[in-house]
């Protein structure tokens, strides 16, 4: 039998309407979609979606908590200006990583850049149609469709350009691992990211009605998850989970 002890954050939200946000092209992929999956029109024939940008959210998350908390913390961008010299630094960040090891902030403790591994995993939050007949798999169950647009002319207001875009809507949990034990500080920080998610929004169309987060539920858990192999070569896995609501508490106040 093997099994590791870990703790764990898990979220549960909901989404009137989350949309793809515009990614930066890259290899002639898109980037940064929201859902990553395979193509197709309605997803009611069970095909699963990869939810991203929740990582991304959360760190925007931290950069705005830290602005309101009046300390420097790495800002997403590894450059202090623009080839032309224009300045990408707001007043009080650094570039990603700048301040490891010396001065290391405690975005960086618990992210992590290019030059130290992340101390928190985040759970890949698969989705899948309401329609789907899948039933016990791993996949939540989300409204995902297509909403068909066009842009209007600004003064005779005809339609000059259709599209379609991927939204999904409904409730979901993410789960954020931690690799290792975070000190009270850094926990609260995290937790307190996560609480000032929704003012920042998941997604593109932000600015347009789309990408409101509401959150339902949290939860610190401590994890003992085990493995064995049963006679018929069999393995079986499972996982105890405790709550640990006073630590949760306890760290939020450090803040
Ligand atoms: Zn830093």
């Amino acid at each position: 039998m093997v099994s590791r002890k870990f703790k764990r954050i898990k979220v549960r939200v909901r989404t009137p309407i989350s949309k793809t946000g515009n990614g930066a092209f890259s290899g002639g992929k898109i980037n940064n979609l929201l859902l990553i999956g395979a193509n197709g029109d309605n997803g009611n024939d069970g095909k699963r979606y990869l939810v991203k940008g929740l990582r991304g959210l959360l760190n925007h998350s931290m950069m705005a908590l830290a602005e309101q908390k009046g300390i420097e913390i790495c800002h997403s961008s590894e450059k202090k200006e623009t080839q032309s010299g224009e300045k990408l630094l707001p007043e009080g960040f650094h570039p990603n990583g700048a301040c490891y090891p010396e001065n290391e902030c405690i975005r960086h403790r618990i992210m992590g850049s290019i030059k130290k591994a992340s101390r928190v995993k985040f759970e890949p939050v698969v989705i899948i149609s309401t329609y789907s007949k899948e039933k016990n798999g791993d996949a939540q169950k989300v409204h995902i469709a297509t909403e068909s647009r066009n842009s209007l002319v600004y003064h005779s207001r005809q339609a000059i350009q259709d599209f379609g875009e991927r939204y999904f809507s409904g409730e979901f949990t993410f789960i954020i691992e931690l690799n290792e034990e975070l000190v009270q500080e850094e926990l609260g920080f995290l937790l307190q990211a996560i609480l000032f998610m929704p003012e920042l929004g998941l997604g593109g169309s932000i600015n347009n009605g789309a990408g409101k987060l509401e959150l339902l539920e949290i939860a610190l858990q401590e994890v003992i998850r085990t493995r064995t192999i049963n006679k018929n070569g069999k393995i079986i896995e499972e996982e105890k989970e405790r709550n640990l609501w006073k630590q949760m508490e306890e760290a939020i106040e450090v803040w």
